[in-house]
């Protein structure tokens, strides 16, 4: 399962930040789950 950082957008494995999390590139404490559907439009008809 990946994550991705919430302040610089970077790809994070689980497990390395599973034991400390904090990002590794930036030293961000948050993350949002990595989803192949996130980028899904929703338009109003
Ligand atoms: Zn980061």
């Amino acid at each position: 399962m990946e994550y991705v950082c919430f302040k610089c957008k970077k790809t994070v494995e689980y497990k390395s930040i599973k034991k400390r999390p904090r990002c590794p590139y930036c030293g961000g404490k948050i993350f949002f789950k990595k989803r192949p559907d996130i980028i899904k439009r929703v338009e109003a008809v």
